[in-house]
């Protein structure tokens, strides 16, 4: 019996091992194999490529870089950010409506570069000074002689009247936690408020903006509500809950075909959500949402509206797009500045035979961040790359507790099979096995024990602060 014990032991051992093994990229030898290298040592290499920022784009172009060059070029390749870990965004509604952990969908970058022969910096990226080569970051000055700019987006909020007092935003795992908070805050009001108006404007939630962003938002809210929240709330369940999206082109996503935008509107409303296009938002108070169109009594605003570069990319003195973002050559180069390239939502590229815009999504990225690093080895090894090509892979998107719209080789299709392919694409995508475990097992217990419904507030105060007590010991308190 004992010895049976020990062996059912030593087997399960050696499975976790092999799990956690394969969860960490199966690599034998980590301490040996995972390469870290000083400043002085990165100064000193022969070309030096500095990528700023570790999203889709800079990502990828680190690791294509490390496909291609040899120990023999003397190139050192250092990856800055200001965050140990790369968001995998797609996956974020999943978080919002209840089913996964804001950890599942974050992974450390240190996990890329283990065996690989790039190396990470995390520190804050603070200023980049085009004529003398050289960023400074947090953590000291660094030099270079290729640059990838890859720092991505945050969401633009236009100074419309109340809009930044009261618009709610979705960009990281953080704005998701908060959007389930609120939507338990309003739930919560509708349950104690007896005013029939007061209890709808609690139940009607505007999303501004009908982009991809738009409408997932707009989806996320409504699963969470009714397949999330009301089964804590049952007698609330036969409340109109209203979503309306508000977007001011004359079809939803807009960047997608035609049978897409229509797609994808249906499948909304098919959900109970309300698609107002052509209309634009003109401003906001705690009691309404004012649109072209007419007042929304509402409560909550939620922006998803464009989005642009940050500050520190939008001040650089080169030439910028409207929404501040850097225009580059058809080698997504800067002009005038031939070894600095841009990628991802930075960046204002075109495909360079068509001429059509690149849209700001982590595919775009990642194909951007893939040239750009074939780009620069070509360079090091003496060869050139030919102009930049984007052919996107199609359109996904999820619009329901179990529908979705996808546009694949120019086939679109929507309900259950978009909802499954969204699912398998994203979770096979994000770049790390523990991820995916840990997805497919939340989802998992998210359909048979329910989705999440406890508040989890970010960075409240817990700590009373007795001024009168500390102001005594230090005998600062006079008298
Ligand atoms: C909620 C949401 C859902 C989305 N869903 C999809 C989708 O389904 N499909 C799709 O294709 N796209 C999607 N996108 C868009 C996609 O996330 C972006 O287009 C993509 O992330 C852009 O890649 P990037 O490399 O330019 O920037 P990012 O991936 O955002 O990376 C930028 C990096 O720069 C770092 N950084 C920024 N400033 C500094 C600084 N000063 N110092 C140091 N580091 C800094 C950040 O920490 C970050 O790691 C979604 C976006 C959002 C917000």
């Amino acid at each position: 019996m004992l010895k049976r014990l020990l062996v059912g032991g030593a087997v399960l051992g050696g499975a976790a091992v092999l799990a956690r093994r394969l969860a960490s990229g199966g690599d034998s030898d980590d301490r040996a194999r995972h390469v870290s290298q000083t400043p002085e040592e990165y100064r000193g290499a022969r070309h030096r490529v500095l990528i700023l920022g570790a999203g889709f784009g800079g990502v990828s172009a680190a690791l294509e870089l490390d496909r291609r060059l040899s120990a023999a070029d003397d190139a050192s390749v250092l990856v800055v950010d200001r965050d140990n870990s790369m968001l995998f965004t797609p996956l974020l509604w999943t978080v919002a409506d209840g089913r996964s952990n804001p950890n599942d969908v974050v992974v450390p970058i240190r996990n890329f570069q283990r065996g690989r022969r790039y190396h990470v910096l995390q520190a804050n990226v603070e200023a980049i000074d085009l004529e003398n080569r050289v960023v400074r970051t947090s953590a000291g000055d660094r030099p270079y002689d290729h640059l990838v700019i890859a720092l991505g987006s945050v969401t633009v909020v236009p100074g419309l009247p109340g809009l930044r007092e009261h618009a709610r935003l979705f960009h990281t795992p953080a704005d998701a936690l908060e959007l389930r908070n609120h939507l338990i805050d309003a739930i919560e009001a509708a349950h104690s408020l007896q005013d029939p108006e007061e209890r709808a404007a609690w139940l009607t939630f505007v999303v501004g903006g009908g982009g991809d962003t738009g409408v997932e938002l707009a989806a996320t809210i409504m699963t969470y509500i009714r397949a999330g929240l009301f089964a804590e709330y049952p007698w609330l369940a036969s409340e109109s809950v209203r979503v309306v999206v508000v977007g001011r082109a004359d079809r939803l996503v807009p960047m997608s075909s035609p049978r897409a935008s229509r797609e994808v509107q249906r499948a909304l409303e098919g959900e109970g959500i309300e698609v107002m296009t052509g209309v634009s938002v003109e401003g906001v108070t705690d009691r309404a949402v004012k649109t072209s169109r007419g007042d929304i009594p509402s409560r909550t605003i939620f922006w998803a509206a464009g989005v642009a570069p940050p500050p520190l990319v939008r001040d650089l003195p080169v030439e910028h797009a409207k929404n501040g973002a850097l225009i580059v050559d058809d080698h997504l180069r800067l002009k005038g500045y031939p070894e600095v390239y841009v990628v991802g939502d930075s960046a204002w590229a075109f495909d360079s035979a068509t001429g059509t815009g690149i849209p700001p999504t982590a595919q775009a990225a990642e194909h951007e961040g893939r040239y750009v690093g074939q780009a620069i080895a070509a360079e090091i090894t003496g060869r050139g790359a030919p102009p930049f090509r984007f052919a996107p892979r199609g359109h996904l998107a999820l619009l329901g507790t179990r529908t979705g719209v996808a546009e694949v080789g120019g086939v679109t299709f929507s309900g259950l099979p978009a909802w499954a392919l969204w699912h398998g694409y994203y979770v096979s995508h994000i770049p790390a096995w523990r991820n995916r475990v840990r997805l497919l097992t939340d989802w998992l217990a998210a359909e048979i024990t329910g989705r999440e419904t406890s508040q989890l507030r970010l960075g409240r105060d817990t700590v009373w602060k007795d001024e009168a007590a500390l102001a005594r010991e230090t005998g600062s308190g006079g008298g």
